[in-house]
């Protein structure tokens, strides 16, 4: 656990930027190699246990993007958007081909 020098708060790792962001004040600080190759492999754990959710709903009711399936080239799916466990992370895009059912997910 990581506390901020300035107001005291805890500081979030950010992966994409290499730095550890307070919530609070908006401080930021480099991660150390050590720390970020610990929590790059928390990471790696937290993605293979991870499953794509079964959505229940007709998948009718969803709306439509053009996307190219990567199993079969269809270039039309359905999407939907979840929010990841950890607050600060984008929630994340999660697609299925409207022609052969394939589910994916999208990281951007
Ligand atoms: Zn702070
Ligand atoms: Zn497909």
């Amino acid at each position: 656990m990581k506390f901020c020098p300035k107001c005291g708060s805890i500081m979030l790792p950010n992966k994409k930027k290499g730095v550890f962001i307070c919530r609070k004040c908006g401080y930021e600080e480099p991660l150390d190699p050590e720390t970020a190759e610990r929590y790059k492999i928390k990471q790696n754990i937290k993605h293979e246990r991870e499953d794509i959710p079964v959505i229940e709903q007709d998948v009718a009711t969803l709306p439509k993007a053009k996307v190219t399936c990567p199993k079969c080239g269809n270039n039309e799916a359905y999407w939907w958007e979840l929010q990841t466990r950890a607050g600060d992370e984008p929630s994340t895009i999660f697609y299925r081909c409207t022609k052969c059912g394939y589910t994916w997910r999208s990281y951007e």
